[in-house]
């Protein structure tokens, strides 16, 4: 596996990619994403839509 690394600051690791949820978020407190950026410049790799597919019911 290929270590990640930053194209701004050329920082390498996973450990430096850091995610963090959305301030924003829903009524029920569901942050809307999460955030994966740089701990060293906080260069952001990418914003993730969480989808939460929570069970509210088993109708199996
Ligand atoms: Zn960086």
């Amino acid at each position: 596996m290929t270590e990640p690394k930053c194209p701004e600051c050329q920082v390498t690791g996973i450990e430096h990619i850091v995610s963090k949820d959305s301030e924003e978020a829903t009524e029920t407190k569901d942050p809307w994403f999460n955030v994966a950026y740089c701990d060293k410049c906080g260069y952001i790799y990418g914003v993730f839509a969480k989808v939460v597919h929570r069970a509210t019911s088993s109708v199996w």
